[in-house]
């Protein structure tokens, strides 16, 4: 059923069970004890305890005391009421007709709140399936995708980027074996993650290579870089062969406002090269743009 048609529905049948519905219970008991007397309130009593139960209930429960509630006037009337069987045919036909609204009632109900579930649902399992899209196995980090998902939203007038690579982390894998290797991976994402701000940006680029992205003017942006710097290669890192030291080269350059991500990463990549070039194991900022 297309979508508009199920909300209009939706809307009528809300109008329809909120607020005619109670209107007409109101007429109906009034009505009753106006031509029959006081004897007839009952109907106006049993008719609303079924919608009671479609509140709460389910529809199987609601059908069950819709039919209790039936039986019950049905009872009563015969050793109870006036002994006027028209009139008591048709006090039991109201409230026959209210536990058959209960009941739909109920069904619309329970059909709407599973409905707004799997809604739920689906919207979680689509927001685990963009996190895990945009995260790194290994390190939980970022990963390339998820950078640039989370800088397609970025908009700091002056912001700093640094790109982080391990120096000849080719001989680490050679000398002590990939999976000594990741784990120096993980270790390195973990002192960089935990040396930025939660709300700074980081990620891994790729192979060994990490990017950072500080909401911070070069200045101060280049001093919490050099702090990232000193930490990661201060101590040699734990790994399950023992204790491991590295170093890293870092590429830092100023993002200005409007420029192209890319732009800025080429800057920052040029600086990483020529740390590189100059013996690794040291951070170099870019020139302006
Ligand atoms: P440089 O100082 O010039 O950076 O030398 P390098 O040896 O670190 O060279 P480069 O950064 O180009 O090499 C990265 C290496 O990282 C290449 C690849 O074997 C290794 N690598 C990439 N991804 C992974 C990974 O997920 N796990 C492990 N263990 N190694 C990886
Ligand atoms: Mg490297």
């Amino acid at each position: 059923m297309p979508e508009t048609v199920q909300r209009t529905m939706q809307r009528h049948s809300q109008w329809l069970l909120s607020i005619v519905l109670p209107v007409v219970l109101i007429a109906v008991i009034l009505t009753a004890d106006v031509i029959e007397g006081p004897k007839t309130a009952y109907v106006g009593v049993l008719s609303a305890i079924p919608l009671l139960s479609a509140v709460f209930g389910t529809p199987r429960s609601t059908a069950f005391i819709s039919v209790v509630t039936w039986i019950s006037a049905f009872t009563f009337g015969h050793l109870a009421s006036d002994g006027n069987v028209r009139a008591q045919t048709v006090r039991l036909v109201i409230i026959a007709i209210f536990g058959v609204i209960a009941i739909i009632a109920a069904y619309v109900r329970t059909r709407r709140e599973s409905q707004l579930a799997s809604a739920m649902t689906q919207a979680a399992q689509a927001e685990a399936m963009r996190q895990q899209a945009n995260t790194d196995l290994l390190t939980g980090l970022l990963n390339r995708r998820g950078v640039i998902e989370k800088l397609e939203l970025h908009n700091a007038a002056r912001s700093t980027v640094a790109v982080i690579d391990v120096d000849r982390f080719k001989a680490v894998n050679d000398q002590y074996g990939h999976i000594v290797g990741d784990e120096i991976i993980r270790a390195v994402g973990s002192r960089i993650s935990g040396g930025v701000s939660r709300d700074d940006v980081v990620g891994r680029w790729g192979g060994d290579e990490f990017v950072v992205v500080l909401d911070l003017g070069i200045d101060q942006g280049t001093s919490v870089i050099e702090r990232v710097f000193n930490q990661v290669s201060a101590q040699p890192l734990a790994t399950s062969i023992g204790d491991i030291p590295v170093a890293i080269s870092v590429g830092v350059s100023e993002w200005v406002d409007g420029e192209p991500l890319d732009s800025v990463l080429a800057r920052a990549d040029a600086a990483l090269y020529s740390a590189k070039d100059s013996g690794r194991n040291q951070f170099v900022v870019a020139t302006a743009a």
